[in-house]
């Protein structure tokens, strides 16, 4: 018997189902429109519209993919972020939501004296990107140590028409290999204590590029990297605007106190009220 558009999706929503996935039937149609080239709208309009041999068997192998686990961003390679379209493969993190906070935080933060704005571990480029999209008169470096995800960094700012404004730079963030004063410094570094890596969903932990999860034993290495690092490529009442698990503010915010060298220290929580994002300014607490 003929598979139609219709048949397919019904067959692929139970076998993601049986393999225990969250949303079979949105991923199987977001899976099958990729396959297809088709937007989701169209799979219903033509839902009777029978799939040839090369349609199936690719289907059937990019429904088997997800059936192991690989996350739909990376079988389709792309995900949706600040309402625009990313580039995503197996060398990046795909964009999360809450990554959204920390560029909103830092988007508030800007001033007409704000100039140069540093993004470390940049990972498929999103903050760069996105914060040069919102903000025209501001020049942006992204840096990156993995050449692999840096080049899909590189190629979500052409995709956006920013390249011209973001310097991308591949270099270690937790060493002393980077350099100039910025007005601004942000990250979204990896911090997953390393035991808790295997408690996340296959999803994240069989696909997705631990180095950019891992933030040590406590989650918190990097922030011990990055605050005292800043602090001497920051301009003064430069900021620093950081992601954290919502169980880390008060560790992040004694690191930051300990230095005594930043001031206006606050934690923005993301939409479901967890501690998301801690900003600070450079500068002696004490006025
Ligand atoms: N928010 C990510 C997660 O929970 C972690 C991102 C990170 O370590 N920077 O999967």
């Amino acid at each position: 018997m003929d598979t139609n558009i219709n048949s397919f999706l019904n067959w692929s929503q139970d076998q993601l189902a049986q393999a225990g996935i969250f949303s079979p039937r949105l991923d199987s149609e977001i899976i099958l429109s990729h396959t297809l080239k088709l937007s989701r709208v169209d799979l219903r309009i033509h839902s009777k519209r029978v799939l040839n041999e090369s349609e199936k068997k690719l289907g059937k192998i990019n429904i088997k993919r997800r059936q192991m686990r690989e996350p739909v961003s990376q079988i389709i390679g792309h995900q949706e972020f600040w309402s625009l379209d990313f580039i995503v493969d197996k060398n990046v993190l795909t964009p999360r939501p809450e990554t959204e906070i920390l560029i909103e935080t830092a988007l508030n933060c800007i001033s007409p004296g704000t100039s140069k704005i540093l993004d470390l571990g940049t990972g498929s480029g999103i903050i760069p990107v996105v914060m040069a999209k919102e903000v025209s008169d501001c020049q942006f470096s992204g840096l990156e140590i993995d050449p692999k995800t840096l080049s899909i960094a590189k190629e979500n700012a052409v995709r956006h028409g920013v390249a011209d404004r973001i310097k991308f730079i591949c270099a270690d963030m937790r060493k002393e290999d980077w350099s100039g004063i910025y007005s601004m410094i942000v990250s979204n570094p990896p911090y997953i204590p390393s035991t808790d890596i295997h408690k996340l969903m296959p999803e994240v932990h069989n696909y997705e590029p631990i180095k950019a999860l891992d933030g040590g034993l406590k989650g918190l290495d990097f922030y011990r990297d990055i605050i005292p690092m800043a602090r001497d490529r920051l301009e003064d009442n430069g900021y620093l605007i950081l992601e954290i698990h919502h169980s880390q503010a008060s560790q992040v915010i004694t690191l930051l106190d300990n230095l005594s060298c930043y001031k206006n220290v606050e934690v923005v929580q993301d939409y479901s009220g967890y501690d998301r994002v801690i900003k600070a300014q450079k500068g002696s607490p004490n006025g």
